[in-house]
């Protein structure tokens, strides 16, 4: 297989030659970081929607769903902390022009320098066989400790200049690293300064009465807005989470990873309303099930790792992400933070109206404190497309490609093919597609030979064919291909339906 980047750009072009993912507004050149959905990749993200919904509100008695405005007030943002917050530092190379994150600058050598030590780790491992005890080893081997020192060094620097906003000495810092732009090469950096993420645009007809306000940033805030009316008439009692789905828009800095950093995208988030005091519990508990549910996309835990954070945001006590092995190495596909009481005590103060639960067990009223599970669409997208894609040699020599999406994902479950276009059998074709398509997203398709339709349906990920051959005209048999063993298997017509059910729910 090619090598990562090679492979990040294959996935890229097979997305759009599927028709998956298109740049937005291609005829004008595009826009940057903004993506549309074609015909299969609304099937894929629809899906994956759908399977994120059904484990989080239909499996669990104690989870409602929301669906909140884009636009809110623009006191929110003031509240939630975003209007004064919400930005990252931002630095350019005068050589390249190219525009960075600072942080981010920095958190690559704090990565590259993890690397070193896990390789003097792996490396030790295999000498020292099964006796090996890691915790030791990187207690006390002298390189790795060195290794170690170096990097706590950069984090008692970065984070708490990063807390004070001193940006001068965040610069400095990525001087003294000796940070070089992997554009140009140089050190010739600028100053660093702080960004905004947000979008902001004007509403109302009247320039002079026309309100700033923000396209929401993260859909939780219209969870937190709802808290009092989502939990009164649903009759929640603590614990108990809200979930949603939705837009959310940010400026991003550097925005040139395709799906995984786009200026507008979408969430899949769920708060979950607990007592002060037993957010820990609830913390660990939601990082365990988040996990899971990853696991259950049929991806192997080796493409996944936890990452607790050193650094938390201004409204957190705890917060980890659950990071993806993508083409472009492990990043960050989902945060689960501990959120404390902050944004509903924020609200609180700026709305001036009392936000509480009364808890009848314990007969006293508090403000309920939050663990947030929060997922990018488009990334958990990206994930399930670049672990499914695959090149094969075949046994003939030939080469396939074909994307390996988990059955109940996949944006077309069935294809109905009819081996000719003649002799009856695309009337039979039509009977099975009558007896799916209420229960399956099914293609039929009779234009070229059988072998080139298979091979479009590998590459768009549909797990099985049905075939319409002549014998089906004597006996009411069909064959069902199975798209990673390319094996065919006999069955009558009247088993279909329950078979590719059976097969699907695996
Ligand atoms: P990052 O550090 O990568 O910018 P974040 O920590 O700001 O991400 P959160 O605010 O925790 O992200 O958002 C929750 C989830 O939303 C992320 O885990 C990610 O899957 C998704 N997400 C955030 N920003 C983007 C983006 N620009 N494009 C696509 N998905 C995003």
């Amino acid at each position: 297989m090619a090598n990562n980047e090679e492979l990040f750009k294959k996935i890229i072009s097979h997305a759009k030659e599927y028709g998956f993912v298109f740049p937005s507004s291609e005829l004008y050149d595009g826009l940057s970081a903004v993506y549309d959905y074609g015909p299969f990749g609304v099937e894929l993200k629809n899906n994956i929607r759908e399977y994120w919904w059904k484990s989080m509100v239909q499996y669990h008695e104690n989870i409602v769903g929301l669906d909140a405005a884009i636009f809110m007030h623009p006191t929110v943002w003031k509240a939630s902390g975003h209007v004064d917050a919400f930005s990252d530092p931002m630095i350019d190379n005068r050589d390249s022009k190219k525009r960075y994150r600072a942080d981010v600058l920095i958190e690559d050598h704090i990565q590259k320098t993890e690397d070193k030590i896990s390789k003097e780790v792996e490396k030790a491992r295999g000498r020292f066989g099964e006796t090996f005890d890691e915790k030791m080893y990187r207690e006390t081997n002298p390189r790795v400790k060195e290794y170690q020192d170096k990097i706590n060094a950069v984090k008692n620097r970065f984070y708490p200049a990063l807390e004070r906003n001193d940006l001068a000495d965040v610069k400095l810092l990525i001087e003294e690293l000796g940070i070089v732009c992997p554009v140009s090469g140089t050190k010739n950096w600028t100053e660093v300064r702080q960004f905004n993420l947000m979008f902001s645009t004007q509403m109302g007809s009247v320039n002079e009465d026309a309100n700033e306000i923000y396209l929401r940033p993260e859909t939780a805030q219209g969870i937190f807005v709802n808290f009092l009316n989502v939990q009164k008439t649903a009759r929640m009692k603590i614990p108990f989470g809200i979930a949603q789905t939705g837009k959310a828009f940010r400026n991003e800095i550097v925005a040139r990873q395709f799906l995984f950093r786009m200026r507008e995208f979408e969430q899949m988030e769920m708060q979950f309303f607990v007592r002060p005091g037993e957010e820990m519990k609830w913390y660990e508990y939601w990082k365990e099930e988040r996990m899971k549910w990853h696991l259950s996309l049929g991806i192997p835990a080796s493409k996944y790792r936890f990452h607790d954070h050193d650094k938390l945001a201004h409204y957190a006590n705890a917060a980890a992400d659950i990071e993806f092995e993508f083409p472009i190495g492990f990043k960050e596909i989902e945060g689960i933070h501990s959120r404390t009481d902050f944004d509903l005590s924020a609200h609180q103060k700026f709305s001036g109206r009392k936000i509480q639960y009364f808890d009848t067990e314990q007969n006293e009223g508090y403000v309920p404190y939050v663990v947030e599970t929060s997922i990018g669409l488009d990334r958990t997208f990206l994930a399930v497309l670049s672990h499914a894609y695959r090149e094969e040699k075949l046994e003939d020599g030939s080469d396939r490609v074909v994307l390996g999406i988990p059955a109940k994902l996949a944006p077309i479950r069935v294809a109905v093919l009819p081996l000719v276009k003649k002799d009856g059998l695309p009337e039979k074709a039509r009977e099975i597609m009558d007896k799916l398509m209420y229960d399956h997203r099914c293609f039929y398709e009779e234009k070229d030979t059988i072998g080139r339709r298979y091979r479009r349906m590998d590459a768009l990920g549909t797990p099985y064919c049905i075939t319409i051959d002549h014998q089906t005209l004597q006996d009411n048999t069909v064959t069902i291909r199975d798209r990673d063993t390319m094996l065919q298997e006999r069955i009558t017509m009247d088993e279909v339906s329950a078979v590719v059910t059976k097969k699907i729910r695996g």
